[in-house]
């Protein structure tokens, strides 16, 4: 059996991937009249799982977020969806494993 020490397992589904992928991401933002709140977490999954989780993000913060989420929101996750079609682990993702 060969060991491929560039796969990682994805914390999401525990499928085996070589392209891991952790970002930064606003995970909760209610915009309030002038005042946001901003929650933000590392938000790491496969391919698959990352874009499945940004879907769900992006559902969650419709209403919360309103405004904010058509000019900030949408373009990030959609930014961070197109960035999870690349190869390879995420910087984040490789600066986590110490590499
Ligand atoms: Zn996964």
């Amino acid at each position: 059996m060969r060991l491929n020490p560039d796969l990682l397992p994805c914390p999401e589904c525990g499928q085996q991937t070589d392209s891991l992928k952790g970002y930064r991401l606003p995970t909760f933002l209610l915009f309030i009249l002038v005042a946001a709140s901003f929650k933000h977490a590392l938000v790491v999954g496969c391919p698959t799982c990352m874009r499945k989780k940004l879907l769900k993000l992006g559902l969650i913060n419709i209403l919360p977020a309103n405004i904010l989420w058509v000019c900030l929101l949408l373009p990030w996750y959609s930014l961070a969806a197109a960035m999870s079609t690349t190869k390879g682990h995420s910087g984040a993702v490789l600066k986590a494993l110490g590499r």
